[in-house]
């Protein structure tokens, strides 16, 4: 079954990965700004991140047949230094018309701290001024709740967010409904060591349906598994779902939300599939 990982941190990744995600039908992925594993010391750092977003990954991905999609922020870990923080954010208008470009993200908190916040509204700013799709990063174990609850809040204080446009990441079971109920998309990482297992990803989709409900390795530097989509894929076929539901989940989902996207153009094998299905639909 043909599928998307909408995160995943393809820089953090081997060529093998690409490879290994391409033979087990890996259509496309997109890559959320994130930390490096350290502290960057300067704005000329993030610039050669956003080239490498931008213009040397979708190449690699594309030696594979995996389109590559990115977006843009300075992450939540980083944002506690405010004055880099502003000087990355006003970089970030540069690269928007970038074709592989689909928005602002992972913006979001890690500590809920008072500078996170402050970076998370000069983010949502941005977004909300140019039009663009926002993807969120909750944070993880104890803050998430804590952290997910101050998110939603802040995006609902602001009139002018379109929850339609905004996928908040990493929700698991008690903070799902948070994301779904308040108008959002939700993300569900699958993630060897903490996070969701595809047993307990599968669960919550059993408790909440499969409307605006997506899954991603969010494969990274650490210990992350690139075909974690692939093995969710299993679990449900396991459990008897329809072939449709599947792909609901792990296709036509994130590819809806991505379709929003300023710099969207559609894939020729979509458009010929649609062709098809209208024509049907006429005999
Ligand atoms: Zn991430």
């Amino acid at each position: 079954m043909n599928f998307i990982d909408p995160h995943i941190h393809m820089i953090s990744r081997t060529t093998d990965d690409y490879q290994r995600m391409a033979y087990s039908q890996c259509a496309a992925v997109s890559e959320p700004a994130f930390w490096a594993g350290f502290d960057r010391g300067t704005a000329a750092g993030f610039h050669d991140y956003f080239r490498q977003l931008t213009d040397y990954e979708p190449k690699r991905a594309a030696l594979f047949h995996i389109r590559h999609y990115c977006w843009l922020c300075i992450n939540a870990k980083e944002a506690e230094n405010v004055s880099l923080s502003r000087e990355v954010i006003a970089m970030i208008p540069e690269f928007l018309k970038k074709p592989n470009v689909l928005g602002i993200g992972e913006i979001g908190l890690n500590k809920n701290t008072r500078n996170e916040a402050t970076i998370f509204q000069e983010h949502l700013d941005l977004a909300v001024k140019t039009n663009e799709l926002i993807l969120i990063h909750t944070p993880h174990l104890e803050d998430k709740y804590k952290g997910t609850r101050m998110i939603v809040d802040m995006l609902k204080n602001d009139r002018r967010v379109n929850p339609a446009r905004v996928c908040v990441d990493h929700v698991e079971e008690h903070t799902v409904r948070l994301a779904l109920d308040n108008g959002f998309w939700c993300g569900m990482t699958l993630y060897p060591t903490t996070k969701c297992t595809p047993a307990r990803a599968a669960d919550i989709i059993e408790m909440v349906g499969t409307d605006r409900i997506m899954a991603n390795s969010a494969g990274d530097w650490g210990v992350s598994d690139p075909l974690a989509i692939p093995q969710l894929i299993q679990e449900l076929k396991r459990r008897g779902h329809p072939e449709s539901t599947i792909k609901k989940i792990v296709y036509d989902n994130p590819l809806a939300f991505w379709r929003q996207a300023n710099n969207w153009v559609e894939w020729p094998t979509e458009t010929a599939a649609a062709g098809k299905s209208l024509a049907g639909s006429k005999s």
